[in-house]
């Protein structure tokens, strides 16, 4: 059986010149590439007690939702400003240039519900972290971070020292 990292296509120069980018796509356009996917996160949380799984748009939404199913947990979807129907909480975050906006719906952490956070790939950790503040000041607890991908150089990991943080696969 082929390693996950082969399931990954790499693409120079995407969305900007010097960019490579990991493609996803290529994985889930493989029955067996998307069941090693979904099997290997679930792997890193197969010890973690958790009572809600959150993913942010788009690709933590693929990931997370299979994973919750799986346990049987709820999934909570953690949105681009402006998307969701009912009351928001909402977080800013710096982005290379600019900034960006994610949002939540307020009833769907209850206090003390422990979380865990899905996306693909972990850049400079940015986008994760928003999602995790905005976990905790609904009153949840991230008892775990699980990325796909990491790209290490990147150093996102240290932007989120206060979680535990795992990723399947790590690009140095
Ligand atoms: P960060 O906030 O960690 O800098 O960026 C991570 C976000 O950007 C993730 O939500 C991820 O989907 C997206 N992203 C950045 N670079 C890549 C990439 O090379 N491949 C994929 N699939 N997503 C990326």
């Amino acid at each position: 059986m082929k390693k996950l990292e082969e399931y990954v296509r790499s693409i120079p120069d995407f969305p900007e010149p010097g960019i490579i980018f990991r493609d996803v796509t290529s994985i889930l356009q493989d029955a067996d590439g998307l069941q090693l996917a979904i099997d290997s996160i679930q792997e890193k949380i197969k010890d973690v007690d958790v009572d809600v799984i959150a993913g942010t748009e788009s690709r933590g939404f693929i990931f997370g939702v299979p994973v919750a199913y799986n346990l049987h947990k709820p999934f909570v979807p953690i949105r681009k400003k402006g998307k969701l129907p009912c009351e928001t909480i909402s977080q800013d975050y710096d982005l290379e240039y600019g900034s960006a906006t994610i949002e939540m719906h307020k009833d769907s952490i209850k206090p003390g519900q422990k979380v865990v956070l899905i996306d693909d790939l972990i850049a400079t950790g940015g986008t994760i972290e928003a999602a995790a503040k905005m976990v905790e000041r609904l009153g949840g607890e991230v008892v775990k971070i699980v990325f796909l991908m990491e790209l290490a150089g990147l150093k996102g990991r240290e932007r989120l020292k206060d979680y535990d943080v795992e990723s399947v696969i790590c690009y140095e």
